[in-house]
């Protein structure tokens, strides 16, 4: 916090002393969505671009992508870097690993109010992710264009294909039990008590 004061502010007692009306409107802003400093931006996206380099070239765990996600206060709480390849999963993108840990150090399903800094921009698994877990903000670096580019991913064929209408698509999708699987549904929204999140 305290670099906050030497490259702009932050949020908290600096702010309050204002009293200009224009800054008192980035004050409500800010005091609403955790605005941080560049600078800050910048140091969180260095920490993701060093994980994606750690994934990639130190230790090839899997693909350029890394991940740093930072609380209300701008704390790191989450990080994540590729792990596709060293754990033969393909869900273990950087930013759903960084949701994972910043999840479980919070000990809740729910980041609202984090940001998400990644290396490279979100496939839409992670961006479907990042939905789930409520993050406020996303910073990228490289682009979807980029990753085709230099790394031949896919992302831009799996929007596509999401796009598509479910019949058009290349995974087959098929209804099926309907009425059973329904039955469970209606005991569960029936249940007094049941978890909501
Ligand atoms: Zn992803």
């Amino acid at each position: 916090m305290k670099k906050g004061r030497e490259n702009g502010p932050i949020h908290g007692p600096f702010l309050n002393s204002v009293s200009n009306k224009a800054e008192d409107q980035v004050m409500k802003y800010q005091e609403k969505f955790m605005v941080l400093t560049q600078k800050q931006h910048e140091e969180n996206m260095r920490r993701a671009i060093e994980l994606s380099r750690i994934a990639s070239i130190i230790e090839k765990t899997g693909g350029v992508f890394g991940c740093v996600i930072v609380d209300k206060e701008g704390k790191i709480i989450g990080e994540g870097s590729n792990h596709v390849v060293s754990d033969n999963d393909p869900t273990a993108h950087a930013e759903i690993l960084a949701i994972r840990d910043a999840c479980k150090k919070l000990g809740t399903p729910h980041l609202d109010g984090c940001i998400l800094y990644t290396s490279a921009e979100c496939c839409p698994m992670c961006l479907a992710a990042s939905y789930w877990a409520h993050i406020d903000h996303i910073f990228y670096g490289a682009t979807i264009p980029d990753s085709r580019q230099y790394g031949d991913f896919a992302d831009d064929d799996y929007l596509a294909e999401i796009r598509k209408d479910p019949k058009d698509r290349k995974i087959k999708y098929t209804e099926i039990l309907r009425p059973e699987a329904v039955a469970i549904w209606k005991e569960y929204h029936d249940m007094p008590g049941r978890v909501k999140y």
